[in-house]
This record gives structure tokens, C-alpha cells and sequence, in this order.
């Protein structure tokens, strides 16, 4: 096997981004190492594709605000169509702390230049959205860039720019193990062999942990089952409905792509616990209709589509931020832990991978806060707004 200056493992939107900045950057010899026959089959294919500026941390806000530009021009920069479409997110509050918690975040979002996005009140809510229970809604936060991209796009675009830059990728290759000679990475052993190599990147989201714990580094990334139903309605939904998120029980939903009448709806469960189970749960449909009976009964209205609903994992990390950067060993490298965000931080990621990994720090963002040492140092961030 050809040996190679950098390897990133792990072929979903995340290692695609990072492929695509290095070789824009002038590094000649990336290789991408994906153990599926294709990439994407990772969490990259299971997301639904929200992308959203509104978040409680300056770090996610500067993250979604740089990636969300991206995102508009992704076709200049690419060649490729990511399909943004910036439908908007409403977060609704059905108590006052929850709607503090929402007028806070949106100053803050406001003083680092996310535009159109606006505290809402009830009123203006039911207007918006048609038949929405807003009995108990206290108000609520409206961002029009959010919205949705493809998430599959978003990798596509990243990967075959990459490509035609230089890079190569391998499918079918797993690797096993990252090996270490004197405190710096020397090189993977896969299936097909050794690969040496002068630099890694750990891009391989929620499996990530057991390949840093063979270079001896604990990576606190851990598994999370999120599942989406996808269903369907006789009548039309309205053509500009928005991702709407209920803050007091996590309940969502958003129209599916290119469609007037599917919808996909899902909530959070605080409860789930670490496991790669990627089952789609029958249980869940009950549930999710459950919640939608009081916040959207017009949502019980639809009929399942079984064969589009799924289950993908979150590579969720203790405070729900993402790990980027180095570590102690030389040259290993992580873009991990995006906890439910990684499609819409991925163009902010890959960019401060490759100017970390090229020159020793991201210079167009201060990405320090979400180095791995933050939880040895015990700095741990808060981030609210996750589902
Ligand atoms: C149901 C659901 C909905 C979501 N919705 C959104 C959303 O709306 N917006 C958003 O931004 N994010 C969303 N996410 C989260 C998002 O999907 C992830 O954060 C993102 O895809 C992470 O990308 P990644 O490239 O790091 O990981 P992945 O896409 O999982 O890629 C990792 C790759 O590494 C490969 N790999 C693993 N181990 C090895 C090995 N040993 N050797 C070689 N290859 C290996 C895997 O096969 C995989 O292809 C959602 C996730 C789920 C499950």
C-alpha cells in the first residue's frame, strides 16, 4: 500500500471537509480511509440536514455563521449544489426561563453578526405557522438563514473537489489501529496493510474513541442513537414552513426536501443510553405522535412512511461540543464529537483542521476552547440549544 504525508480516517461530511481544505490549502499527499464500500454511510447519511446560527456558545454561533457562507457560495467554491435553502428555525418557549434563555442567546447571536434572526412573540408564532397549538407558547426565537442543506451534497461537493486537488480515498479500508514511534504517528495498520504516514486526522465520529485509545489518548466521544420518522400527508403543508423545535420537550419537525407534503419528526431522548444500535424503534413512532398530538395535531394527520424513517448516531461528547485539534502525541489530529451538528459545522471544521493541522492554529477562528484537554482541565462548555 502507498504510503501517504496525511491520513484522515473516516469518509463522512466531516473527513471530506477536511480533505477539501487541506488540498485547497497546497497539501499534496491527503488519503482518505473509509471502511464502507462508499462514503457517507456513516452518520453523514442518516442526517436530516438542519443548519442553524442559533446556538447558546460564541463557539457554535462563529462555527454556523462562517459555515453557513459556506454553504451560499458552496457551488462557486465546489462545483457542487448543497441545496441550502435557508427555510429558517423557530425555537418556541412555553415558559419564561425558556424564553430569557432564547432573548439572551439571540443578543448574543446578534453581537457576532448573525443577521435575521429575531425574538418572535406568540401572535407573530400562530400567524407563521398554520395550526400550530400555541395555547401554552410563550413566545419564541425565529432565525431566517437557518434551514436545510443536503447533507450527502455537502460531502459530495467537499470530497470530489478534494479529489480533483489531489487527494485520494480509499474504500474498504479499516483501519485497525493508529501506531506511534516516539511519541509521533508513524503510520495505520488496515486490511490491507501498513500505511506510514508524517500526520493523522480522527475523523471517524461516533467510532472514533477505540481508534484514539490504540495511541493511547481517551477521546470522550460516545455513541448516541437519534431517530427521525418520515411520514406523509393527504393535503399539502405550507410552502415556507420552517424547522420548528419545541424547547420544553425537544419535539421537532421540518419539511422533508423537495416535497409539499412529507414531513419528518423527531424528539430527543435524554434517556438513551451509549450504543452503535442503529435499529429504527417501532416504539418511537408512538412516541413522536404523542408529542406531536399536543404541539402539531395536524401532524397526526400523516401516515408513516416506514421505509425513510431511520435511526444514525450522535458522536456526542460530555458538554456537546466539538473536539478539534491536537493532542500529546505528534501529528494526531481530531475532528470528532459534533454532537448532532457535524453536517453544519463541517465547512468551519475542515477549514480549522487543515489551518491547525498546516500551520499550528486556526487563524480565521479560535477554535482553543474546543481542544481535547478542556476536560482534563475540567473548562467544559455549556451549549443549551442541543436536540
Ligand atoms: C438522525 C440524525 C439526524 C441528524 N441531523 C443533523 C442535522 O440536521 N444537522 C447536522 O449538522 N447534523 C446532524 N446530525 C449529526 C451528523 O450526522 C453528524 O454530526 C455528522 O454526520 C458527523 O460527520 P462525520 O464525518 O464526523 O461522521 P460520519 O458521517 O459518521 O463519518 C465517519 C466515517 O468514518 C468511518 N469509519 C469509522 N471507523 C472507521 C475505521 N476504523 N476505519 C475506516 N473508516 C472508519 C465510518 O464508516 C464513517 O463513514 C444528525 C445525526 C443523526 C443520526
Amino acid at each position: 500500500m502507498k504510503n501517504a504525508e496525511i491520513i484522515i480516517i473516516g469518509g463522512g461530511v466531516v473527513g471530506a471537509s477536511v480533505a477539501y481544505h487541506l488540498t485547497e490549502s497546497g497539501a499534496k499527499d491527503v488519503l482518505i480511509l473509509e471502511r464502507e464500500n462508499l462514503l457517507g454511510k456513516g452518520s453523514t447519511g442518516k442526517a436530516t440536514g438542519g443548519v442553524r446560527a442559533q446556538f447558546e456558545t460564541e463557539i457554535n454561533i462563529k462555527m454556523s455563521l462562517y459555515s453557513l457562507d459556506v454553504f451560499k457560495h458552496f457551488k462557486e467554491l465546489t462545483g457542487f449544489d448543497c441545496d441550502y435553502e435557508p427555510r429558517g428555525y423557530l425555537f418556541v418557549a412555553t415558559d419564561q426561563a425558556q424564553l430569557d434563555f432564547l432573548k439572551v442567546s439571540v443578543e448574543r447571536q446578534k453581537s457576532l453578526g448573525a443577521e435575521g434572526v429575531e425574538i418572535v412573540d406568540t401572535q407573530t408564532i400562530s400567524r407563521r405557522i398554520e395550526n400550530l397549538n400555541c395555547a401554552d407558547i410563550v413566545g419564541g426565537s425565529f432565525g431566517e438563514r437557518d434551514g436545510f442543506i443536503n447533507p450527502l451534497g455537502v460531502l459530495e461537493g467537499f470530497a470530489k473537489k478534494a479529489q480533483q486537488n489531489g487527494a485520494r480515498i480509499l474504500n474498504e479500508t479499516e483501519v485497525f489501529s493508529i501506531e506511534t514511534r516516539n511519541g509521533k504517528v508513524s503510520a495505520v495498520a488496515t486490511n490491507y496493510g501498513k500505511i506510514e504516514c508524517e500526520k493523522i486526522v480522527l475523523c471517524a465520529g461516533a467510532w472514533a474513541r477505540k481508534l484514539a485509545r490504540s495511541a493511547g489518548i481517551d477521546l470522550p466521544v460516545e455513541p448516541l442513537k437519534r431517530q427521525i420518522v418520515w411520514a406523509k400527508s393527504k393535503t399539502n403543508f405550507q410552502n415556507d414552513l420552517p424547522m420548528v423545535i419545541d424547547l420544553s420537550t425537544g419535539f421537532h419537525f421540518r419539511p422533508a426536501k423537495d416535497s409539499i407534503n412529507e414531513i419528518l419528526f423527531a424528539c430527543s431522548d435524554r434517556n438513551e443510553t451509549p450504543n452503535f444500535s442503529t435499529d429504527f424503534e417501532e416504539s418511537f413512532i408512538a412516541e413522536v405522535y404523542e408529542k406531536a398530538k399536543h404541539r402539531a395535531p395536524f401532524l397526526c394527520e400523516t401516515k408513516v412512511v416506514r421505509s425513510k424513517c431511520r435511526a444514525g448516531l450522535y458522536e456526542n461528547t460530555p458538554d456537546h461540543h466539538a473536539i478539534l485539534g491536537g493532542c500529546q502525541i505528534e501529528n494526531l489530529y481530531f475532528a470528532n464529537g459534533f454532537s448532532g451538528h457535524g453536517v453544519m459545522h463541517s465547512p468551519a471544521t475542515g477549514r480549522a483542521l487543515s489551518e491547525i493541522m498546516l500551520g499550528g492554529k486556526a487563524e480565521f477562528l479560535d477554535v482553543l476552547c474546543l481542544s481535547l484537554d478542556r476536560f482534563a482541565k475540567g473548562e467544559l462548555l455549556r451549549e443549551t440549544a442541543f436536540i
